[in-house]
């Protein structure tokens, strides 16, 4: 596009140096469910919005986290289940039929100093930003991994990070599982594996818990759940095609062990996906985004979050979905009010 232009209603006369300007009623950073829920809204309340899918933002496919996952079994609506991909392909075939703009580009820098706010690309952060009215963040988060050797051969073949996720598949039913964490998600999922494995082990590097007494109270209390304290994992072990054991290693006595387990759930923390307006926006210790609660809104007024990115603690594909409607309503009634 060049030169001056008046794109829709709220009418923004935009100049730059090098006279290539452009500008988006509302753009959504993002392509999971929430990033194309808030788009399916924003599309049918015909406020055609912009929506940045990236292109391996953070290392991750455009369609989000699903993408790296096989059946999904628990999102509403399929009976049948259906791969991650082929509910991501669906969910962004809905938003480009009601008429979202979707650009294949990882955002890269974000400035929501002043109104409306910039946006730059990875391929256009020398030249000037296109500028927006309102931002839905829904760029997610990701699972941390340990990278232990022999994590990428039985990555899906036994290890997962996501418990209630992956738990139900059948090669973890009544075999030994192992959970690597301290924290409330991996007593969470340590609790939630013993529906399905003959046992669980809680692997943690410590000599105590992280997690809230409550969780820690359940995990010890649950018969088919062992703690090993002040231990490590050093290798992920199994027959080329399945794990089936771990190297660990007691960091009291230096001895190390193998331990016989089918499955191997991550539960170390997750790394939101907020470095690009880091310092910007209100942030929990952890990095999520702060919103005010029941609601989308961040301490930026039209600067709105959904899904992981706000969300440390249900973290699923459905909540996302909802959060993202959220953050559709709540940029439509800003724009509103804005005109
Ligand atoms: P995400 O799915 O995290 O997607 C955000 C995406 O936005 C990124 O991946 C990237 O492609 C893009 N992006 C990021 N930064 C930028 C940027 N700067 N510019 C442009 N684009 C960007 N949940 C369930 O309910 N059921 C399941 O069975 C299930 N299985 C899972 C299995 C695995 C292996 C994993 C890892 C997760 C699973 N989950 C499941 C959790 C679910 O995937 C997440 O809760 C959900 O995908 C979060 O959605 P989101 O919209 O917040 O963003
Ligand atoms: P977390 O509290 O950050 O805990 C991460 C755990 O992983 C800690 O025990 C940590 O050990 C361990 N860890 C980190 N890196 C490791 C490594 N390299 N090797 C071995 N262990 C490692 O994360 P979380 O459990 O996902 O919880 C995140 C937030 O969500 C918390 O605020 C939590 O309260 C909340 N949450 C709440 C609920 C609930 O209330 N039902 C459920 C889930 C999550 P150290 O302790 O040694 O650092």
């Amino acid at each position: 596009m060049k030169g001056t232009q008046l794109h829709h209603p709220l009418i923004h006369i935009h100049h730059s140096n090098n006279d290539k300007m452009v500008h988006h009623k509302v753009t959504i950073i993002g392509s999971g469910p929430a990033a194309h829920t808030a788009a399916i809204y924003l599309a049918r309340a015909e406020i055609k919005p912009t929506l940045y899918e990236g292109m391996m933002a953070n290392g991750i496919a455009a369609g989000g986290q699903l993408t790296t996952t096989t059946e999904i079994e628990n999102f509403p609506g399929f009976p049948d289940a259906l791969t991650g991909s082929e509910l991501m392909d669906r969910m962004r075939a809905q938003s480009v039929k009601f008429g979202t703009d979707i650009i294949t580009e990882t955002i890269s820098k974000v400035d929501l100093s002043s109104k409306p706010f910039k946006l730059w690309t990875e391929f256009n952060e020398d030249e000037a930003p296109v500028t927006t009215d309102a931002i839905v963040l829904a760029t997610g988060a990701s699972a941390k991994r340990l990278h232990l050797p022999g994590e990428e051969t039985y990555w899906q073949q036994g290890i997962s990070a996501c418990a209630v996720c992956d738990g139900a598949v059948p090669i973890f039913r009544n075999k030994p599982l192992a959970v690597i964490g301290g924290g409330d998600s991996a007593c969470e999922e340590a609790q939630f594996l013993t529906k399905y494995g003959s046992k669980v082990y809680m692997i943690v590097r410590k000599d105590h818990l992280r997690a809230s007494t409550i969780m820690q109270r359940r995990a010890e209390k649950n018969a088919k759940i062992e703690i090993l304290f002040n231990t490590v994992t050093l290798e992920a072990k199994g027959d080329g095609k399945f794990l089936n054991a771990l190297r660990i290693k007691n960091v009291k006595d230096e001895k190390e062990s193998d331990l016989a387990v089918n499955g191997l759930f991550y539960a170390v923390g997750h790394t939101p996906a907020t470095k690009i307006v880091e310092g910007q926006v209100d942030t929990d210790s952890a990095g999520y985004i702060k919103t005010v609660p029941g609601s989308s809104l961040t301490s930026v007024p039209g600067f709105f979050a959904a899904g992981d990115v706000q969300d440390s603690r249900y973290r699923q594909a459905i909540t996302s979905a909802g959060s993202g409607c959220m953050a559709a309503l709540d940029a439509e009634r800003y724009l509103t009010e804005l005109e």
